[in-house]
C-alpha cells in the first residue's frame, strides 16, 4: 500500500480531533496495538469549542499531551465560570467548587485556540506511535465478522481489527443509523474572534470571585434572544500572538428572520452583544479579527448505539452524541470517552479476559455513556427550563425546557440515581445550595429523577431476590471514569485519596502517578439479569459501591426492609431501588401481597 499506509491495523480511527488523537496516543502508549488514524483535513484547521471543563486535564496528562499543550502559547488557564442569567447577580463557580472549598486547591482547565490545540494533540498521537494520515478521508466501513474493511475516499482499502468513528457531529458510517434529537429545541450559534476585550475577572463587582486572584473564567450571558459566550483565546493575528476573545451568540434560527435580528450581520452582532448586560461592560472597544461571522446549527443529537462488539465499531466524541454547549463539556467528554475506549480495546485484544467479560465491557461502554449523555442533556434542559421562565416574551426562551421523550430506560435511571447532575452544574443552577430539592419542579431533570426514585417499601415488607434473577460476578467499565475526581455525596473517598487528588491538581504532570486512572483497568462488579440476550435488562453494581455486600444480604433469604436498610450504605440503597424497579428483587408487603 502506498504512502506508508499499512494493509492492516489493529485499530483504525476515523478523525483526528481531540477524541481520535487522544485515543491514538493512549493506545500507542499503553499497548502494542498498531493504530492507523485517518484525518480528512490537513492540520492546523479551525474548530469551534474553545473553553474546556476540568475533567479534560487528567486525560491529557494520562495520554502524555498535557506538557506539550502547556509548553505552547495557545492556551489560558481556566478556573470556572460566570453565568449571568437574570437581573439578579450572576452565578459564579470555581471548578469542583465543593472540593475547592474543602482543600483550597483550584481544579483547572483551559481556554484554547483549537487550531493549535488540536494540532498538538494530533502530532502527539503520531509521536506516540500512531500512524497518522492527514488529508485522507474515510468513506466506508464494513464489518467482516472478525474485523473490518475500511475504504478511503481515494479508493484505497485498509483492513482492521476494530473501527473507531471519531469524526465529529456529521457522520454515521459506523452505526449506519440516523441520529435522534437530544433536545426539543434547535439552536444556532454565531461567533467570531475579537481584539480589545477585557477579561471577565476584571469586572469590579462584589460577586466576582475571580477578580482578586486574577483567575480566568468563561463568561456566559443571557439576553432577550438567547445567550452569549465570552472566551479568551490566544491567536496569531497578523503574525503576532494576541489575546483575542471568542464571542458567540446561541439563539433560535427563527429569531434571525425577525426584523433587525440577523446576527450573522457582523455590525448588528457587535451592536447586539455590546448591549448585553454585564458582557457589554467588557467589550465596548472590540474589533473583529475577520469580517465574516461563523455559524453552526442543529447540534444536540445522539446515536442509538455507541458501540457494537459483533460489528467491531465504537463511536467516541461528537460522533456518538453532542449536548448543547451551555456548560462547555464537549471536549472533556470526548477525551474521557476516548480514555474508556482505549481500555475497551486494550482489554478486548489482550489475553486476560473471557469473551463474556469482553462483551460485558462493550455493553458497559454503550449503556454507561448513553446514560451519561441523556442525564447530562436533561440537566442542561433543566437549567434552560428555569432560565426560560425569566423571558416569557422571547421566541428563544419560550422554546427552552420543552424536553422531548428520551425513552428513558434503565441505563438512564442508573445515571440519574448515581451520577445525576455534575456537581458544578448543580452548584450553578441551585445558586450554591447544591440541593436537587431546590431545582424547579416542572423541569425535565426533576421529572425524570422522580421516575427513577421509588416509593419506599413498608418497614415490615420482606425483600428477596426473585427466583428468576441471575447474579454473576464480573468486571466492568467505570463510566464516566473521571480521574482525580472526588464524587459528590452519597459517594465518598477515604481522606488519603482526597488528599492525593488535591496534590494532583497542584501539578498534574509531576503527580500523575499519585492518582490512578479509573480507566486503567476494568473494575470488579456484580451483574443482575433475568436472561442473557442483548435486549435483556441488566443491572450492574460496582463492588466498590458495595454490590457484593448487598448480594450477601439478599442471598441470606427474605429480609425485612427495616433490617436491610440498617445494613446498607446509600449507594447500596440506590442499587436496591434499581433491582426492585426491574423486578429482580421482590417486595412482599406484610399482608402477603407482592408489590
Ligand atoms: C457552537 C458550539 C460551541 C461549542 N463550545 C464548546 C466549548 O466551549 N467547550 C467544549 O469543550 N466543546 C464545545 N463544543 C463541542 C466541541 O467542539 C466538540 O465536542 C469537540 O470538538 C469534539 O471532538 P471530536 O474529536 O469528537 O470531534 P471534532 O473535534 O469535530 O473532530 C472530528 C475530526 O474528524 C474529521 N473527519 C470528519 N469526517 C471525516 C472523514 N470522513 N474521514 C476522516 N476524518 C474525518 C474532521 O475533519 C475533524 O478533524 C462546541 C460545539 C459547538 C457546535
Amino acid at each position: 500500500m502506498s504512502e506508508g499506509v499499512r494493509a492492516y491495523y489493529d485499530v483504525i480511527i476515523m478523525g483526528g480531533g481531540p477524541a481520535g488523537s487522544t485515543l491514538g496516543a493512549l493506545l500507542s502508549r499503553k499497548s502494542d496495538l498498531r493504530v492507523g488514524l485517518f484525518e480528512k483535513e490537513v492540520f492546523p484547521r479551525e474548530h469551534i469549542g474553545e473553553s474546556f471543563a476540568h475533567p479534560l486535564i487528567p486525560v491529557l496528562e494520562d495520554s502524555g499531551s498535557l506538557g506539550k499543550v502547556m509548553a505552547s502559547e495557545c492556551w489560558v488557564r481556566k478556573f470556572g465560570g460566570v453565568f449571568s442569567w437574570d437581573s439578579e447577580r450572576p452565578r459564579v463557580a470555581f471548578f469542583d467548587h465543593a472540593n475547592w472549598l474543602r482543600d483550597g486547591v483550584h481544579r483547572w482547565a483551559m481556554h484554547v485556540n483549537r487550531a493549535e490545540f488540536d494540532h498538538i494533540l494530533l502530532n502527539h498521537a503520531a509521536e506516540s506511535g500512531t500512524d497518522v494520515f492527514q488529508g485522507v478521508s474515510v468513506s466506508a466501513f464494513e464489518p467482516t465478522g472478525d474485523g473490518c474493511v475500511v475504504t478511503l475516499k481515494d479508493g484505497r482499502v485498509v483492513r482492521g481489527g476494530y473501527f473507531v468513528d471519531a469524526s465529529g457531529r456529521r457522520n454515521s458510517i459506523a452505526a449506519k443509523q440516523k441520529r435522534s434529537w437530544l433536545s426539543g429545541y434547535r439552536n444556532i450559534a454565531i461567533w467570531q474572534h475579537f481584539l480589545g476585550g477585557k477579561p471577565v475577572q476584571s469586572l469590579p463587582v462584589d460577586w466576582n470571585v475571580f477578580r482578586e486572584p486574577d483567575l480566568s473564567p468563561i463568561g456566559c450571558f443571557a439576553f432577550q434572544d438567547g445567550w452569549c459566550w465570552y472566551i479568551p483565546v490566544p491567536k496569531v493575528v497578523n503574525g503576532q500572538r494576541r489575546l483575542t476573545y471568542s464571542i458567540g451568540i446561541v439563539t433560535n434560527p427563527a429569531v434571525l428572520s425577525q426584523p433587525g435580528k440577523d446576527f450573522t450581520d457582523q455590525d448588528l452582532f457587535i451592536r447586539t452583544v455590546r448591549q448585553v448586560p454585564v458582557l457589554g461592560d467588557l467589550i465596548q472597544d472590540i474589533t473583529p479579527v475577520a469580517e465574516k461571522m461563523l455559524t453552526a446549527t442543529n447540534y444536540s443529537m445522539i446515536n442509538d448505539r455507541f458501540a457494537s462488539y459483533d460489528e467491531r465499531w465504537i463511536l467516541i466524541g461528537d460522533a456518538s452524541y453532542f449536548v448543547d454547549p451551555l456548560f462547555s463539556s464537549g471536549v472533556a467528554f470526548a477525551a474521557t470517552q476516548a480514555s474508556a475506549a482505549a481500555l475497551l480495546l486494550r482489554a478486548t485484544t489482550g489475553a486476560e479476559l473471557s469473551e463474556r467479560d469482553v462483551r460485558d465491557l462493550w455493553r458497559d461502554y454503550d449503556v454507561g455513556w448513553h446514560g451519561m449523555a441523556e442525564t447530562y442533556s436533561l440537566s442542561i434542559d433543566q437549567w434552560y427550563h428555569a432560565i426560560g421562565k425569566n423571558n416569557p416574551d422571547s421566541i428563544y426562551w419560550q422554546s427552552r425546557g420543552t424536553s422531548i421523550d428520551l425513552d428513558i430506560q434503565e441505563r438512564t435511571f442508573d445515571a440519574l440515581l448515581n451520577t445525576a447532575f455534575t456537581p458544578d452544574l448543580l452548584q450553578v443552577i441551585t445558586g450554591g445550595s447544591r440541593r436537587i430539592a431546590d431545582l424547579d419542579h416542572g423541569g425535565p431533570f426533576v421529572s425524570a429523577s422522580a421516575m427513577a426514585e421509588l416509593d419506599e417499601p413498608h418497614p415490615d415488607a420482606e425483600l428477596a431476590l426473585s427466583a428468576e434473577t441471575r447474579v454473576r460476578r464480573g468486571v466492568g467499565l467505570d463510566v464516566p471514569g473521571f480521574k482525580a475526581f472526588i464524587p459528590p455525596p452519597p459517594f465518598d473517598l477515604p481522606t488519603i485519596a482526597k488528599d492525593a487528588i488535591a496534590r494532583y491538581w497542584e501539578d498534574p504532570i509531576a503527580s500523575g502517578r499519585l492518582v490512578p486512572s479509573p480507566t486503567d483497568e476494568p473494575v470488579p462488579c456484580h451483574r443482575f439479569s433475568f436472561g442473557d440476550g442483548p435486549a435483556d435488562v441488566e443491572i450492574r453494581g460496582l463492588d466498590r459501591d458495595g454490590a457484593a455486600g448487598l448480594v450477601r444480604s439478599l442471598r441470606a433469604g427474605p429480609i425485612r426492609y427495616r433490617e436491610l436498610v440498617d445494613l446498607l450504605t446509600i449507594p447500596q440503597l440506590q442499587l436496591l431501588k434499581r433491582l426492585v424497579r426491574a423486578g429482580m428483587v421482590t417486595v412482599v408487603e406484610s399482608a402477603g401481597r407482592a408489590a
